[in-house]
């Protein structure tokens, strides 16, 4: 069975100036020199899209609106996304299912503007602290999955980000035994769905993954890569996760 090619994605959230364009050349530079054996992305925030474009980084963004265009002030469509170059958008993260009300549907529909601009939409599960203590993960999961992928999404237009909310920024992960467990329940319901092209779904691993814990992360079964938030922030940092990838 041929495993799909990881993607190592940053998330900077609401961080990065203008000075950020010397960490993309930073990490560009250390790409260029040590090679990456994984795909390399970074998602800022969008006033810098345009501004670290062109630097041999793939550049994503952190959300879209479900609409292409209209009277949705301060929001960024799809198509302005693909129109800057992007061709990664993260959906549903849980900070913005959190602090914006997000719904399933909601990211569902999002999830859908972005693909039918040709985008792939990082799609974000994963449970609160509480739904773990009361055993709720795989059911919470399983219902996020279901409810947040678009029904006629194409499997090259999918990547599902599974992030415990209480391992985001906390400096916890789940043990690796906890991660192959909810990885391979995504794996099955991505099988049911796409039959055996799900295979090829890529599933990221996400929360307090760092240069230290990322190789073990990354080599536990049905993981494809991580999406990484306060360690994508500096290039050294970050490209001490890419080496996980490094045989
Ligand atoms: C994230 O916000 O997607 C994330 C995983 O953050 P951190 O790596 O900082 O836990």
């Amino acid at each position: 069975m041929t495993t799909p090619k990881a993607l190592v994605a940053g998330n900077w959230k609401m961080n990065g100036l203008m000075t950020s364009v010397r960490e993309i050349n930073a990490l560009s530079n250390m790409i260029e020199k040590n090679g990456a054996g994984c795909e390399v992305l970074i998602c800022p925030p969008a006033t810098l899209i345009h501004a670290l474009s062109g630097k041999g980084i793939d550049i994503g963004a952190q959300d879209c609106h479900m609409m292409q265009n209209g009277a949705h002030t301060g929001d960024i469509s799809a198509v302005m996304l693909k129109d800057l170059g992007c061709r990664y958008v993260i959906v549903g993260h849980s900070e913005r299912r959190a602090d914006h009300f997000e719904t399933n549907d909601m990211v569902k529909a999002k999830a859908h503007a972005a693909q039918m601009q040709g985008l792939t939409a990082i799609i974000c599960v994963g449970e609160t602290n509480t739904q773990r203590e009361n055993g709720e993960t795989l059911d919470v999961v399983t219902s996020q999955i279901m409810g947040s992928i678009p029904e006629d999404a194409a499997v090259a237009g999918t990547v599902i980000a599974y992030e415990p909310v209480w391992a985001i920024g906390t400096g916890k992960t789940p043990t690796t035994e906890d991660v192959a467990e909810v990885h391979a329940v995504i794996r099955a319901l991505l099988l049911n769905k796409f039959g055996t092209d799900g295979n090829m779904v890529r599933i990221q691993y996400g929360g307090s993954v760092k240069a230290s814990n990322a190789k073990e992360l990354m080599a536990v079964p049905n993981v494809n890569g991580a999406l990484v938030g306060g360690a994508s922030l500096k290039a050294e940092d970050f490209y001490g996760i890419i080496t996980a990838y490094q045989s």
